[in-house]
This record gives structure tokens, C-alpha cells and sequence, in this order.
């Protein structure tokens, strides 16, 4: 088997090569891997026993219908979630569903007035329609869907959230039939091609088979060069998931792995699914009715700013809570049976709100929650607690920004139409994911899901979603960066990416549209390189009343700027704190499937089989001795089905 997999990583030959060269760095740090990271994994080999954590992972669907047996305490437990984002509101319902706590013990502490953090969309009177951002999402999203599934529908009765995203999806599966467009509105014709060149090919794979701890600190651009840069896979991927040439090695990787049974997707997006509404409508209202209707006491305009520790011989006690509650200080008092979650950082943290008339800059609405400084005070008292330095200390490298475009009458439609060929009316699927204007100095990529995005939203105008990850250089029409930018401005450049004719773009920004931009100095914090221990456990050793939750806390395995990391994080902390005795799910085991190992290896390859690869010098004598062996087998089949053995390859 081993033979195969290294086929299969296509991986063949420049596999082989990589792993060579890392075996010696390997013997190196081998012997320093401690006994505890051995035992924190995401894998469900080891469930027998509980990890250092007080958790297990499993997969299969055993599990998942499993119901577990009330924990020992419960009833005379209490819990202080600081945060009312989609981590803190997944605790809370865990808490109440697995945990079996009376909702009345459970405290959801706010600073802003309304649920859901970075999950918004609200229509604001004075502005319009805003949506920081939209979640593509997808069906390994293990955790996520283990909560959705016991959280009743606001929309369908009878039904869970969980059921009516199902439902939807069938009905009207997502795909793209542009994705990228060039010289104002013509399709780039990417073609559903990654465009990568055998080198470029090769630094994939040998990042993919580079160790966790061999990439700590490193950026992007420390492991690519131009021939991955230059490619369409690189527009994709950077435009999708909003990382930036400087971002984190480590966290590429563990996205390349993640969503290696997406890598055939990727191209059109029928990888992704998405909610009907925007997701404070779709996700955070439903789970709020859920914990309101169990009794669970929400506190908004409660801005939590210190937790004191207990820290003796290695055990680490929360002691008090520190919070401003309308501005007033107030403590919490803690006893061991108080157990209490943080949502350490927040990608939205610091929101600048601009209008149609304003840039988000300047005397700009500023929306702070206080986290970083929550973080950075309960870091400086155990270095278990992570360094938030590492992540918001360089918004330069963290920002982008995007904007709410509405547009107010049918002018702009038929610009749209063209590109997406679909009308954005219909309600159904419109875009199918972002489109990339690929020759943007903005970078900027567009989408329009499905309308209404918003519940109450007139059937004849369509919400555009808008975001551009370099802020700081001048449009190609407007010759402003975007973060100087008016709403005005924004849909001006947008429309002229999207082929209105130059002399028509201040007409119809002006009486056509109205455009909410939003500034987000933290967007992409926690892609910042980092090494081990910056990013805290959810359960820092330790501690037996406090966890992290969210997308700072560090999870084996899953990756950051998911909807699903953050129900992730709260599942284990919850389980883990409580004595929840039920496997968590372990993030979806894609990486270490052959099958998917080969199909993503000819694909990244735009369909040339592994094998088709020139080697150096006598390494193709491999492959024929590879194909010899395979002759016949149930090998030889997998190879097939997955077009790494093609037609005349095996006389
Ligand atoms: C533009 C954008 C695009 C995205 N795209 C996707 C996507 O495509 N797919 C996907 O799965 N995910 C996506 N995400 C990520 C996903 O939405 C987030 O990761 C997730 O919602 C984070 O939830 P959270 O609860 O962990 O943190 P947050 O939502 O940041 O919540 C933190 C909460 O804690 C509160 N808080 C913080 N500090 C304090 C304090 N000191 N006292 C009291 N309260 C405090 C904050 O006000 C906030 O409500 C996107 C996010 C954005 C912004």
C-alpha cells in the first residue's frame, strides 16, 4: 500500500524526492515530539481513552446518533460564555443539548448589542443592507452539522436547520458558470483549469508532505515561487480563501489537506454550499431561539475585559471575571463549578462602517468589542494562553475590506446577467460563488447569493457582495484605494469591472445603487505566520474551569476562517470541560484517503496522470515497474477509476 499512496501523491517521483530531503531534518525532531501532542490529535485511532484534553475523537456514524448520558455535576454547574459569535452561541447550545445544563446556569456576555459576531446582516435604516461577509460551506463540516441538526428551523416547522440547508442544496445545487472575468465583464475562460506548471506542481506536494513544526514562522512566499503565483490555481485559491503571498505556510498547507476532496470543485464551486439568508438569519437567529427558549440568560453591552487565575502547581483556576456592563465595572466571582469560555480574538474585531457617501476611514463608525486586550490581559498571566501579538499587531497584513452593494432599480441587472447567466432575481443559486475580476488592481472578487438575501428584502433589488484584498493600491477607475473610498466609489469600480460602459458608471452609482463598505483591520489576523503556542488549546493544560473558543484556539487538524472551526472549538471545549462523554468528530479524513489523494493529484495536474510526469534520470524505470506490479490487482483498478492509469498505459 505504501507503494500506492506514494503513486497516488502524484506526488510520485516528486514525493519521493521531498521526502528524502526531509528525513534527516526529521530524525532531528523526532525525538523531541512530546508525549502530550502525541495524545492531542484529531484522529479517531486512541478512542478508547480520553485524551489530555478530556476528549476523543471518532468518526463513522456510530457516534453521531449518540446520545450521551447526563454528566456527573451538571445540575450544580454554571457557565460564563464570553462572546455572543457563532463559537460562544455552539457552546451554549452544547452545553444545553450534550450537557444536559439548565439553561437558567448558562450566561452568554456581549459587549455589542446583538448575537453573532463576525455571522452578521442587518439592514440599517441609515445606511441599507450590510453583510461583512457570506460562508461557503460544505458538508464536512462534522461539528457544524452535528449542532444544526438538533436546531429547529426558523423557516420550514418540523424541520432543522440542518434539515433545510439539505433540502435547499438538492433543490438548487451550487455551481459557477464564471468564475473569473478580464477586460471589463469578458469571461477569463479559466476554464475550470488549475494552470500550474510541474515545478509549480512540485511545490504543492512538497509543502503537503512538509511536517506542521518545519513550517512554523514561514510565510507563503518562503515555500512558492512565480510558478505557483502565476497560476490560475493560485487566482482561485487566493480569491476563495483570502490569503495573502505573506500568510502562513503552516496554515496553507492545513487548508490544502482539509479540503483535498474539494480540490475538483474548487474551479466551479459546486464544492460549496450556502443558507438561504445571510447567515445571522439563516444560523445565529435559529440557534438563538433554541438557547432563549432553554432559558439561557443573554447580557449584551457587557464587555468582558480580564479573567483572573488561580495558577498553582499546574492548575489553573478562574477566579473572576472582569467586565464593564453598559460601561459600569462590575466582577463575577468564580468558584471551580463556574466553567468559563473566551472567544479570544475576532477577525471583525474594530469594523470600520463607511455609507454611500463616506469611506470607512476617518470619523468612520468604529465597532471594538475589546478582545485583543481581553486576550492580551489573560495572556500575560501564563504563557499557556497563547501570544495574540503574533496575530494583531500588523493590520497592514491583516486588512481588507468589503461592501454591501444593493442596487435600487433594474439598470445593472443585465450587466450581471451576463456574466453569471442566471437572472439574480429568480431566488436561486446566482453566481454560484465569487467571481474574480482577475486584472483588478483591487483584486476585486464579486458575489450575489441567493435573493432575498435578507428575509424582508424587496424581490426586485439584489444584494451584491463586494471585497477587494489589496486596499492600499488606486483602482483601475477609480484611482483611489479602496480604503479611501465612498460606497459610490466602490460601485463605480465595480461596475466598471463589470463592463458598464464608462460614460453610464457615475449615473448609475449614484441612482441606481447604494453601497455599505466595511472596513476589516483584523480580517485575516489569524493567517499571520505563528508557531506552536501561539495560539492557545482550547483547553490550555491545566485549567479545570476555562477554555478558549473560536478561531484563535488551537485545534489539531481543522482550519481557521470556518464557520466550522469555531463550532469545533466549542464542542471540545464543552465536552472536554463538562465531562461530555461522547466523541467528538474528527475533522473529515480526506488526507489520509488514497482515493482522493489520487483524484486531487491528476487535477491539480489538469488531468495529466502522475505517471505521465517526467522524472529525473532512471526514476522512470519506476514507473514501469510500478505498473508491472499492479497488473491485474484491485490496485490497478483504483488507479483506474481515478485516471492515473490511462488508456495504453498497461499493454
Ligand atoms: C468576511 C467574512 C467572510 C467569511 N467567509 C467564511 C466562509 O466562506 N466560510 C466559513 O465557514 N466561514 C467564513 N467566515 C468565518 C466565520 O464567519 C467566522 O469564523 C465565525 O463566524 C467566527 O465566529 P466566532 O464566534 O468564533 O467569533 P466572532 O464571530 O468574531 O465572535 C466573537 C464575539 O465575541 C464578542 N466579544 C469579543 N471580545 C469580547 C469581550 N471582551 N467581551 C464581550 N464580548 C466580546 C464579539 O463582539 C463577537 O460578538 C467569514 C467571516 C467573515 C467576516
Amino acid at each position: 500500500m505504501a507503494k500506492l499512496t506514494l503513486a497516488a501523491a502524484g506526488l510520485a517521483g516528486a514525493g519521493a524526492a521531498v521526502a528524502l530531503s526531509k528525513k534527516k531534518q526529521g530524525e532531528k525532531t523526532a525525538g523531541k515530539r512530546t508525549k502530550a501532542a502525541d495524545n492531542y490529535r484529531n484522529t479517531e485511532l486512541g478512542r478508547h481513552e480520553k485524551n489530555s484534553k478530556g476528549i476523543y475523537y471518532t468518526n463513522g456514524n456510530y457516534e453521531a446518533f449518540a446520545r450521551p448520558e447526563k454528566p456527573e455535576g451538571v445540575e450544580e454547574k454554571s457557565a460564563y460564555i464570553v462572546g455572543g459569535g457563532l463559537a460562544s452561541l455552539a457552546a451554549a447550545c452544547f452545553l444545553v443539548r450534550d450537557g444536559q445544563m439548565p439553561g437558567s446556569h448558562i450566561h452568554i456576555l456581549e459587549a455589542m448589542d446583538v448575537a453573532g459576531g463576525a455571522c452578521d446582516g442587518i439592514y440599517d435604516p441609515n445606511r441599507g443592507y450590510i453583510m461583512r461577509g457570506g460562508r461557503e460551506m460544505e458538508n464536512h463540516f462534522e461539528c457544524l452539522w452535528d449542532l444544526f441538526r438538533s436546531i429547529p428551523s426558523l423557516e420550514k416547522p418540523g424541520a432543522s436547520v440542518l434539515d433545510e440547508f439539505y433540502w435547499l442544496n438538492k433543490h438548487d445545487p451550487n455551481y459557477s458558470m464564471c468564475r473569473a472575468t478580464v477586460n471589463r465583464g469578458e469571461d477569463a475562460h479559466t476554464d475550470g483549469k488549475f494552470r500550474l506548471s510541474q515545478k509549480g506542481c512540485m511545490e504543492i506536494v512538497k509543502l503537503f508532505m512538509t511536517r506542521d513544526e518545519d513550517l512554523y514562522d514561514k510565510t507563503i512566499e518562503d515555500v512558492f515561487d512565480d510558478e505557483v503565483f502565476q497560476s490560475d490555481f493560485w487566482l482561485y485559491w487566493r480569491t476563495m480563501f483570502a490569503f495573502e503571498n505573506w500568510h502562513s505556510a503552516l496554515e496553507m498547507k492545513l487548508y490544502f489537506q482539509r479540503f483535498i476532496h474539494h480540490i475538483a470543485g474548487l474551479p466551479d464551486f459546486s464544492a460549496l454550499k450556502f443558507t438561504r439568508y445571510n447567515q445571522y438569519e439563516s444560523l445565529i437567529l435559529p440557534m438563538q431561539r433554541y438557547l432563549e427558549d432553554a432559558g439561557v440568560d443573554f447580557r449584551f453591552h457587557t464587555e468582558v475585559t480580564n479573567v483572573l487565575f488561580d495558577i498553582r502547581g499546574g492548575k489553573k483556576t478562574a477566579t473572576a471575571i472582569a467586565c464593564k456592563v453598559n460601561g459600569v465595572e462590575q466582577e463575577i466571582l468564580l468558584t471551580e463549578k463556574d466553567l468559563v469560555f473566551v472567544t479570544n480574538g475576532s477577525c471583525t474585531e474594530g469594523t470600520i462602517y463607511g455609507d454611500q457617501n463616506h469611506a470607512p476611514a476617518g470619523d468612520g463608525e468604529v465597532r471594538t468589542s475589546g478582545c485583543w486586550k481581553l486576550w492580551e490581559n489573560i495572556a500575560k498571566q501564563d504563557p499557556a494562553f497563547g501570544h495574540p501579538e503574533k496575530f494583531c499587531s500588523d493590520i497592514a497584513k491583516t486588512n481588507w475590506e468589503s461592501a454591501t452593494i444593493t442596487t435600487l432599480d433594474s439598470k445593472i441587472i443585465p450587466y450581471i446577467t451576463n456574466i453569471c447567466k442566471r437572472d439574480p432575481r429568480s431566488g436561486k443559486v446566482v453566481t454560484g460563488g465569487i467571481v474574480s475580476c482577475k486584472d483588478s488592481k483591487w483584486l476585486m472578487s464579486w458575489t450575489i447569493n441567493r435573493q432575498g438575501q435578507f428575509k424582508e428584502q424587496d424581490p426586485e433589488k439584489v444584494c451584491v457582495w463586494v471585497y477587494g484584498l489589496f486596499t492600499d493600491v488606486p483602482g483601475d477607475y477609480v484611482k483611489k484605494p479602496m480604503r479611501e473610498c465612498t460606497g459610490k466609489e466602490i460601485t463605480e469600480e465595480w461596475l466598471y469591472h463589470i463592463g458598464v460602459p464608462v460614460k453610464e458608471i457615475p449615473e448609475l452609482a449614484e441612482n441606481s445603487a447604494v453601497c455599505v463598505p466595511t472596513m476589516m483591520p483584523y480580517i485575516t489576523a489569524f493567517f499571520m505566520p505563528r508557531a506552536k503556542g501561539d495560539r492557545p488549546d482550547v483547553i490550555p493544560d491545566g485549567c479545570v474551569n476555562f477554555a478558549f473558543l473560536g478561531q484563535f484556539a488551537e485545534t489539531p487538524r481543522d482550519t481557521v476562517f470556518t464557520t466550522e472551526y469555531s463550532v469545533r472549538t466549542a464542542m471540545e471545549a464543552v465536552y472536554g470541560l463538562l465531562g461530555v462523554d461522547r466523541g467528538v468528530p474528527e475533522v473529515w479524513g480526506s488526507v489520509y484517503d488514497v482515493r482522493e489523494l489520487l483524484e486531487s493529484s491528476v487535477r491539480l495536474m489538469d488531468g495529466k496522470s502522475p505517471l505521465e510526469v517526467e522524472l529525473p534520470g532512471p526514476l522512470n524505470l519506476l514507473k514501469k515497474g510500478l505498473l508491472k506490479a499492479v497488473k491485474g490487482t484491485v490496485l490497478e483498478k483504483v488507479l483506474r477509476e481515478h485516471n492515473v492509469i490511462k488508456q495504453g498505459m498497461l499493454a
